[in-house]
C-alpha cells in the first residue's frame, strides 16, 4: 500500500520544518488523478503520526479535480481518471492542468 510510504514522507516533511516542536495541524492537497486516496492516507496518518509530534494533529485534505487541456481541439475537461479522453471530441491527447497534486500546503506548529 503505497498510501503508507507516502503518508510517512508527510510526516517526515512536517517533522523538519517543525523542527522539534509540536505540530497542531497540517493542510495536504490530494489530486484526483494522483492514484493516491485521500481516505487511505487519513488511515495511515493515524497509525504513522503515534509516538511522534505530530500525534494528535489535525490533518485537512483538499482534494483537487482533474483537469486537462486537449490539445486536439482546445478544449477544457474534467478529467475522472488519468487516461480518460477529451470530454469535447473524445481525444487522449490531453495535457493534463490539474489533479496531479500532492503536497502539504500548510502546516501549523505550536508557539
Ligand atoms: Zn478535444
Amino acid at each position: 500500500m503505497h498510501e503508507m510510504s507516502i503518508t510517512q514522507g508527510i510526516i517526515d516533511l512536517c517533522l523538519q520544518y517543525a523542527g522539534g516542536r509540536r505540530v497542531m495541524a497540517l493542510e495536504v492537497e490530494i489530486g484526483q488523478l494522483s492514484g493516491v486516496v485521500p481516505e487511505a492516507v487519513e488511515f495511515c496518518f493515524e497509525a504513522c503520526s503515534r509516538g511522534t509530534l505530530l500525534e494528535d494533529a489535525r490533518m485537512t485534505i483538499t482534494r483537487i479535480a482533474g483537469r486537462g487541456l486537449c490539445q486536439e481541439c482546445g478544449a477544457e475537461t474534467d478529467l475522472e481518471e488519468l487516461f480518460a479522453g477529451c470530454g469535447s471530441c473524445g481525444s487522449h491527447r490531453v495535457r493534463i492542468t490539474a489533479g496531479q497534486e500532492l503536497r502539504v500546503t500548510e502546516i501549523e506548529i505550536e508557539d
